[in-house]
């Protein structure tokens, strides 16, 4: 079976992938600042040439992009090449404002679907799969993304797109899918049905799943995998450097690997734009080299990880990030104490929790209410009785407070009470925001 997608690539030493990054990097500058007058805006102010930019280590010169750059260039500022050799638009989700736009060559296209078909073979995909793709098709990447790659992997592609859970399970078992491609929230719904309608994991083919596009804990990847029978690999992107593929799990599933000859990654600490050594957490920042239509230059994405450039037991030399713990903004701040969604989740999944859950944040007077709305699983709330209501409820709050150091109210709900999503899951309800 095929190990690698594109072996010369994927296992280039890594001295090579930092030539071929510098190399790439000094004529994507000259390209940019030529054909991009959004960018050669902020060069100029920052008093940046492209002859400053000799290589990699020149890198931290160059201006950094953020969202509202892309929000305030919108549509077509940050566009390098004109309308005519574009071929696709995709959009961002939005779920942190307003929704951006990418533009895509038909070179662009190659490159990010070459990456999906790297992280699709890493996970053991070949000729002989039959790849059912969930996520979202649309303005979305998701689905565009996971099935370009499939079909230059060369598998049986079934382009479901999201939705419609009865009948992705009916197409599951009639066609014999062994690769899942969705969401990791879509994913536990799609075997909480499974169970629901009778069947199990014995009644399915599925070998391995690709999920992403939303922050999810190792409790969640356990859940998963031990339901489906199947070794779940996390796959990470966003639109604005092409969509999912970015970077991708391999058979360690212990962090992704960043495809290196499209993108460099850089960590900086989110508060002073500072590049921090390898190992520290800090914001994760991009430099696209190969793009053509929308070739961001130090885009910062606002999710916190760590990179890690410990060689790897499947071969790989590229740079591998964590999971990213959530975006800056994601991350909570209720009563003084920070508190990011993966901390509940994780507590949730460790104590025998279904992984359906809500986080309520309102403010009342100058004080912050803070509750979890946590669903039953149809076996633990047929048992409970209403003591043990109270017991169990009181024995989650400890362990949250054991975890967040702050007291949450906490209630557990009968099945179904939940609203399930179909794409990336609304974890967080904070009204406080309204009120601002
Ligand atoms: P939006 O920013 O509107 O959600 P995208 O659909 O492009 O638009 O989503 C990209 C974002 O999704 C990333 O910046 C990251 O926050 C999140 N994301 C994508 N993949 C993962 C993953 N595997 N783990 C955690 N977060 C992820
Ligand atoms: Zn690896």
């Amino acid at each position: 079976m095929k190990k690698y997608f594109q072996p010369e690539i994927e296992t280039m030493p890594v001295e090579k992938i930092k030539e071929l990054q510098s190399e790439r990097l000094v004529k994507q500058v000259a390209y940019v600042y030529e054909n991009n007058k959004y960018y050669r805006k902020l060069m100029d102010e920052k008093g940046v040439k492209p002859a400053d930019i000799q290589g990699l280590d020149d890198l931290k010169k160059l201006p950094f992009l953020t969202k509202n750059d892309l929000r305030e260039a919108y549509p077509y500022g940050l566009l390098s090449c004109p309308t005519k050799d574009c071929v696709r638009i995709q959009s961002t989700s939005g779920t942190t404002g307003r929704r951006v736009v990418a533009f895509y060559t038909q070179h662009d296209l190659d490159l990010w679907e070459d990456c999906c078909a790297r992280a699709l073979v890493a996970a053991g995909a070949s000729e002989d799969d039959v790849v059912q793709v969930c996520y979202g098709y649309g303005l979305f990447t998701g689905g565009p993304g996971l099935h370009g790659g499939s079909h230059k992997v060369g598998s049986l592609t079934i382009p479901m797109s999201s939705g419609n859970t009865e009948r992705q399970i009916q197409f599951m078992r009639d066609l014999d899918t062994t690769i899942l491609c969705c969401t990791p929230s879509y994913a536990a719904y799609l075997a909480e049905r499974l169970y629901e309608m009778g069947c199990t994991k014995d009644d399915i083919r599925l070998k391995a799943g690709i999920f992403g596009a939303e922050p999810w804990t190792e409790e969640m990847r356990h859940e998963i995998e031990s339901k489906l029978g199947i070794k779940a690999y996390d796959i990470y992107g966003l639109t604005e450097i092409s969509g999912p593929g970015v970077s991708f799990e391999c058979s360690e599933q212990n962090g992704m690997h960043i495809n290196e000859d499209h993108f460099i990654a850089e960590i900086i600490d989110p508060e002073t734009g500072e590049v921090l050594p390898e190992g520290e957490e800090g914001e994760l920042v991009f430099t696209s080299i190969t793009k053509e239509a929308f070739p961001l230059l130090r885009y910062r994405t606002r999710d916190l990880c760590i990179l890690s450039r410990k060689p790897c037991s499947c071969g790989r030399t590229h740079i591998k990030m964590c999971k990213p713990k959530g975006r800056s903004d994601d991350m909570l701040i209720i009563r003084g104490v920070n508190v990011f969604p993966s901390q509940i989740e994780t507590v949730l999944l460790k104590e025998g929790y279904t992984p359906n859950y809500q986080i309520l944040v309102d403010r009342i007077g100058n004080e912050d209410t803070f509750e979890i709305n946590v669903e039953l699983a149809q076996e633990q709330f047929a048992k409970l009785k209403d003591d043990d209501f109270v017991k169990a409820e009181k024995k989650l709050v400890s362990a949250m407070v054991g975890m967040l150091g702050i007291r949450p109210r906490v209630h557990l709900l009968a099945p179904h009470s939940v609203v399930r999503s179909e794409g990336k899951a609304v974890r967080v309800v904070d009204k406080r925001k309204l009120h601002d």
